[in-house]
């Protein structure tokens, strides 16, 4: 697999049966301020969902709870029919859920093919050459290949965020969560990240994926989700969003950003 878009879902089984994600009336404070306001969401398998809205509407604090990198204090969440609950099935489920922040957070002291194959080999108990080894396949999907022995200072933004991308599918997880991936990146860079993420999305991968990039959510996005202060408005498709939004803020939202 290259990192050229693939965007043919044919091959994809029809996306029913039970939610990979699901979120019921979820809650979170920071405080007394309330950050979430009751949100719910499901996701099934395979399904591509761009999260978009304001800053500070609590986006990065709804997909943090996914992997329990914030921890929720109302509702429930189930991931793959394991509920997030009090740390039960936090490492299952941390397994299963890879996450791409805006600042890319690698490693600054090994080489780009070690950040890719620490996890597997730490955590997966995998042996080194059966985890380098992998880890060069996946460096090869997202067209980095040649990078493997440099450090990350050494590398271009858009090359180090194609490199967290890498190391958290070197996990094999069902899941991806993207958090403004491409937000830190120069404009001429910001493709190169996308192209990969195009790639994953037809590949099949379930993603949920915070960006303002528009393209990208028309192009690939099942589904277009609208937060404002603490809760989802809208949930549609990227279509029905951008031609005939609904919430007020919503069209607001739209007006700036288009
Ligand atoms: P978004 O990603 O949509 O910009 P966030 O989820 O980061 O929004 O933040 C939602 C709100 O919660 C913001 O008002 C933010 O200031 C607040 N918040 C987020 N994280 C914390 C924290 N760790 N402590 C206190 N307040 C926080
Ligand atoms: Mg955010």
């Amino acid at each position: 697999m290259t990192a050229q878009p693939n965007l043919s879902k044919q091959a994809i089984p029809p996306k029913s049966g039970e939610p990979i994600i699901k979120a019921v009336d979820v809650h979170k404070h920071f405080g007394s301020f309330h950050a979430l306001r009751g949100v719910n969401m499901s996701v099934q398998s395979g399904e591509v969902v761009v999260i978009i809205g304001p800053s500070g509407s609590g986006k990065s604090t709804f997909i943090r709870t996914i992997n329990r990198l914030e921890a929720h204090d109302q509702g429930t969440i189930v991931v793959d029919g394991m509920e997030l609950k009090d740390g039960q099935n936090l490492d299952a489920i941390r397994r299963e859920v890879g996450m791409v922040f805006q600042s890319f957070n690698l490693f600054p002291h090994l080489t780009v093919l070690q950040n890719v194959s620490l996890a597997p080999i730490r955590v997966r108990k995998q042996p080194k050459a059966q985890a380098e080894a992998r880890a060069m396949e996946l460096l090869t999907r997202v067209g980095i290949e040649e990078q493997a022995y440099k450090y990350p200072a050494q590398l271009s933004g858009g090359q180090q965020q194609r490199v967290a991308i890498a190391r958290a599918l070197a996990m094999d997880p069902k899941v991806m969560l993207f958090d403004e991936p491409t937000s830190a990146l120069d404009p001429e860079m910001i493709k190169e990240v996308l192209d990969v993420m195009k790639g994953l999305a037809g590949s099949g991968m379930t993603m949920l994926c915070v960006t303002h990039e528009m393209g990208f959510a028309r192009e690939v996005a099942d589904r277009l989700v609208f937060f404002d202060q603490g809760n989802i408005v809208e949930d549609t498709t990227p279509e029905q969003f951008y031609n005939n939004p609904q919430h007020e803020r919503a069209k607001a939202f739209l007006s700036k950003v288009l």
